[in-house]
């Protein structure tokens, strides 16, 4: 289908990208890569009558190497970050995620921002992002401000975003050297959304697991943060048991639908499964002390 008409804008600040959108208010949106936003127009799920294209701003794009942190700006697309030597080193489970994210076209255009801020719970980003304990950075008409991706997700489709608001940058704190790491994503075919996938990030400690930070994709309305499944890992040595105790722990706080991709029970089937695979390929990687 074809969209609806709209206006196009092409600010040259993000002071003016976020005085348009505040000026304009429902009717307008920012427009990233377009890879989310412009099939729900075909499909009319959004007819918004201004597009506020953040494509022009150049210091919503980059990877910054920050020390302990690492920022990466808005724009920055998904083949960006697999191309980045600087993430391939310090935040390899970026790199992975990205891979997995729809095909090689798509993730020219699509941005880590537009990923972020989307607030479909099938993107992959969010739960990485969760995993990772990352910040938005979010600009608007107050000014400047940073929620946490654990923060972010209200709904779905339903951010912490205000309006005329925009997210800028996002802040991920680098996970110590030696850190096993995982997304496992399971799907149908190459270029889907997930049924269900995981997020792991882990240390270890004389063979037992030290740290351990757990995240799920599209199995609830918004990106879930697995606390309590990755509690259970933490001491021990990860045999079978603490893996199966961490799967279960992870589908407790899960609530799939039920579509194209499977019944709620097996999505919710699959949660589990998805951890206990990255658990054991994150433990493998990891080279702890
Ligand atoms: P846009 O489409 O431009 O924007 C998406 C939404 O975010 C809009 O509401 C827009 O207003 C808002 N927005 C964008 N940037 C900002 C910002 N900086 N601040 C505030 N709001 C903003 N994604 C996955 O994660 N996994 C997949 O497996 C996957 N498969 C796909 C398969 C297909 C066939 C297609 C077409 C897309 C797929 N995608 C997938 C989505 C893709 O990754 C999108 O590019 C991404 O979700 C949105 O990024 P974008 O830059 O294209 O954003």
């Amino acid at each position: 289908m074809i969209p609806g008409q709209f206006t196009y804008h092409r600010p040259s600040s993000v002071a003016e990208a976020v005085g348009l959108l505040a000026g304009l208010g429902e009717e307008a949106r920012a427009l990233a890569g377009g890879h989310s936003l412009i099939p729900m127009m075909k499909l009319r799920m959004a007819t918004p009558e201004h597009l506020v294209d953040l494509g022009g701003l150049a210091e919503l794009r980059g990877i910054r190497d920050d020390g302990a942190t690492i920022t990466i700006g808005a724009t920055t697309t998904q083949a960006d970050v697999i191309r980045s030597d600087l993430l391939a080193a310090r935040l390899p489970i970026l790199r992975e995620t990205s891979l997995l994210i729809a095909d090689p076209q798509i993730r020219t255009r699509g941005t880590v921002g537009g990923n972020c801020a989307n607030g479909d719970p099938g993107n992959d980003m969010p739960a990485l992002m969760q995993c990772l304990g990352a910040d938005y950075v979010l600009a608007g008409p107050a000014g400047e401000r940073t929620v946490a991706a654990r923060d972010f997700y209200q709904g779905a489709y339903f951010t912490a975003l205000e309006p005329g608001e925009i997210l800028t940058a996002v802040r991920i704190p680098v996970p110590p050297a030696g850190h096993g790491f995982a997304y496992e994503k399971l799907k149908r075919k190459v270029g889907d959304y997930a049924t269900a996938a995981a997020a792991v990030v882990l240390t270890t400690s004389g063979g037992r697991v030290a740290t351990c930070s757990i995240a799920l994709t599209n199995v609830a309305p918004t990106p879930l943060l697995a606390e309590e499944a990755a509690r259970l890992v933490i001491g021990t040595a990860l045999d079978a048991e603490a893996v199966k105790a961490a799967a279960a722990a992870a589908k407790a706080i899960t609530d799939p639908a039920t579509d194209g991709r499977g019944t709620a029970d097996y999505r919710r089937e699959m949660a589990g499964v998805m951890v206990a695979r990255a658990l054991k390929t994150a433990a493998s990687r990891a080279k702890g002390a």
